[in-house]
């Protein structure tokens, strides 16, 4: 573990304005684990999930089912350097704290947007580190009058909430492994607990770790996958876990990253870690005489004190499909068959919707929320899915839904305790998964290869009425659909439930919208002239409730055509944070139209052959950011509109030496000048392509 004392200048505070945000004595909330169980109190947002239940359900009524209509524009703040943005703020007495791209946190006035400090952790400088297509961190912690940040290269860095001043920072990942951290850190009990990516990224071997919220020394880390057996296990629970693995695993890492669904049970004392897929996702290569390949694939259960293992329970073994089950894990206690239950309620990837004994980690019930053909049911008895043995694709192709991007993603699923319904974005699309020509002996890990092409891309809706996305209200006792909406384009953002008979989401089209909680019905809508990927909060200060939301299209999904048509081009919209209430009179200035960006004419004499191997690089480098067939989806640039493109020195500069590291685009220090002219002939080749297609 590396700590080290904070930088001159890596905070500024701009004014002392912090009691001059509510009239009279200020409110000191101190937040611990009583606070942040908090459900009564309304005022603060003091957690991702805003209580530790992770329910996202806000009890104020201020704004509700009956005046939501005149819900207007308070405040806004731009930021006008930013691209992506999905995180959840915290509100803690009136401050407003957000995470935006490159990690930078700002705390604001929750009354007026008024910027209070800036923290920057300088993940720019770390260039080299940066993983491709990683730049959006999903949210910050709170504790005892800090803030926590992870960073994109790794790091846990400490921040004092009153002025933004760096107090500690510890490097949370081994700079030599392809490891990321896109999730919010989690407070809890004086710890604050990380995890990490990487499953596709290189050999990768998950875990989580939690530091002293205090020092920033380590206090456990738990490992999700077993390591070499000639190296001795930590403990008993990889001892187990071993046993369902066969082969030499653990040279291809293993996987099964945790990056994001955390929960802390503050009622039982326990901890929930949502564990990720294999790496490779194909159990052939990494596991090649089967096993369930635990703990990929499910929820852990853990003691917070010590990181022991407690139980766990595993939505898919032998995971095949980048299925995972980092989605939300949302506690709650249900009348079930009329007993209560204290539940788990989690939507995973797999389609399926879990309700879990959070006691025991038993099944409750599970059933699928949107068509899954790898899997028929979940055995009541055995907890394990009835999986259809054709769709592991073995050696050779299966047609699939859900896909690797799940019939639900990271986007917040909220639950309203008043409704009893569960909110949350789901995805219904089929996707070809083949394994052919893969062999399991000579199968190397190299960054975005994972022992499975997902061909075919997209084979349409599975949907009955034809769309791709829709907003479900799922009730978890019935384990059936309450109501559903249908939504714009796939990965739609997260949601937000009141005690004021609602449900906040926005969309990708730009749409920022209020349902009623109990039926569905559309209430209000504000058009924010840029696509949405992060969930919206609600706080009140001085008697007054707002709405918030950041509006900031982006996430790895903002990438190729299907992104591009939504017209939300590289650099083009302006990036907010904006808040409502039903007194707000501020206008936003307007946003310039969609636009969808083309190929420019550029004299460039392209080989054939070099684009050929062009293509190759592209495909496992590049796409994965600027998009299949060089379209970006506004995540990017464009590179059939680049100039930096077709001139080399520029180009080897940008992309070998780092220069852009500033805008989120990684430094790829080992790529060679031959590839780099491939990628020049392939990336024009499209570009003429392009051209000469829309010419005709
Ligand atoms: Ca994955």
């Amino acid at each position: 573990m590396q700590t080290h004392m904070p930088r001159p200048a890596l905070a500024f505070v701009l004014t002392l304005a912090l009691t001059a945000c509510g009239a009279g004595e200020p409110t000191r909330t101190v937040v611990d684990d009583a606070a942040l169980a908090d459900t009564i109190q309304g005022d603060n947002w003091l957690a991702f999930g805003r209580t530790t239940n992770e329910q996202r359900f806000s009890p104020l009524t201020q704004i509700n089912d009956a005046n939501v209509s005149s819900l207007a524009v308070d405040w806004y703040l731009d930021l006008p350097g930013d691209k992506g943005l999905g995180s959840t703020p915290l509100v803690v007495d009136g401050v407003l704290y957000f995470i935006g791209s490159m990690n930078i946190v700002r705390a604001v006035d929750a009354t007026s947007g008024t910027l209070l400090w800036v923290y920057d952790p300088r993940t720019r400088e770390y260039a080299d580190r940066l993983r491709a297509g990683w730049d959006l961190s999903r949210g910050i912690a709170y504790w005892d009058g800090k803030v926590y940040v992870a960073t994109w290269d790794g790091r846990l860095n400490a921040v004092d909430a009153t002025t933004g001043t760096e107090l500690w920072s510890v490097q949370t990942i081994d700079p030599d492994l392809a490891m990321y951290i896109t999730g919010a850190p989690k407070a809890f009990k004086g710890k604050v607990l990380v995890g990490n990516g990487g499953t596709e990224n290189g050999p990768s071997r998950g875990y989580v770790s939690a530091y002293d919220a205090e020092t920033g020394e380590m206090a456990w880390r738990f490992w999700i996958v077993p390591g070499n057996p000639a190296d001795g296990f930590e403990n008993d629970a990889m001892r187990m876990a071993a046993e369902t693995w066969t082969g030499e695993w653990w040279t291809h890492g293993g996987g099964g990253n945790a990056w994001h669904g955390f929960t802390y049970d503050a009622e039982l004392d326990q901890l929930y870690i949502g564990t990720g897929n294999g790496s490779p996702w194909n159990r052939k290569v990494r596991s090649p005489d089967g096993g369930d390949n635990l703990f990929l694939c499910s929820i852990v259960a853990l003691d917070p004190d010590t990181g022991e293992y407690l139980w766990h329970y595993q939505t898919v073994p032998g995971e095949t499909w980048d299925y995972n089950s980092n989605m939300d894990i949302v506690l709650s206690d249900l009348e079930i068959e009329g007993a209560m239950r204290k539940v788990i309620l989690h939507a995973p990837k797999n389609g399926f919707f879990y309700v879990i004994d959070r006691t025991n980690g038993a099944l409750i019930s599970a059933e699928p929320f949107v068509e899954t053909t790898w899997a028929t049911s979940i055995d009541p008895v055995t907890g394990r899915p009835v999986e259809d043995p054709d769709a592991r694709y073995p050696d050779g192709m299966a047609n699939v839904t859900p896909t690797e991007m799940g019939g639900h993603n990271w986007h917040a699923m909220s639950f309203n305790p008043r409704t009893g319904l569960a909110y949350y974005p789901a995805m219904h699309q089929a996707r070809t998964y083949t394994d052919v020509g893969v062999d399991p002996a000579t199968y190397r890990v190299t960054n975005w290869l994972v022992g499975v092409g997902v061909g075919g891309g997209n084979t349409g809706s599975t949907h009955p009425t034809g769309v791709l996305a829709t907003l479900q209200a799922w009730d978890p006792v019935r384990q059936e659909l309450a109501w559903e909406v249908p939504l714009p384009g796939i990965y739609n953002p997260g949601t937000m439930t009141t005690a004021g008979n609602l449900v906040f989401q926005g969309r990708v089209d730009g749409a920022f919208v209020a349902y009623r909680a109990d039926t569905g019905e559309e209430l209000w809508r504000h058009d924010m002239g840029l696509g949405i990927t992060a969930p919206p909060i609600t706080y009140a200060v001085n008697g007054r409730q707002y709405v918030a939301l950041l509006v900031g299209y982006g996430s790895l999904m903002a990438r190729g055509r299907e992104a591009a048509e939504l017209g939300w081009a590289y650099g083009l919209h302006t990036r907010r944070l904006v808040a409502f209430s039903i007194d707000g009179t501020a206008t936003l200035p307007p946003q310039p139209p969609p636009y969808v960006p083309g190929p420019i004419d550029f004299p460039f004499d392209v080989d054939r052959a070099l684009a050929a191997r062009g293509a190759v690089v592209y495909g496992q480098q590049c796409g994965l950011c600027h998009g299949g067939g060089a379209v970006a989806g506004g995540l990017t640039p464009d590179l059939r509109a680049s100039l930096v493109v077709p001139r080399i020195e520029d180009f080897a500069s940008v992309v070998r030496d780092g220069t852009r590291a500033v805008n989120g685009m990684p430094q790829y220090a080992d790529i060679t000048l031959d590839e780099l002219i491939s990628l020049q002939h392939y990336i024009r080749a499209r570009a003429e392509a392009d051209l000469a297609a829309a010419a005709r």
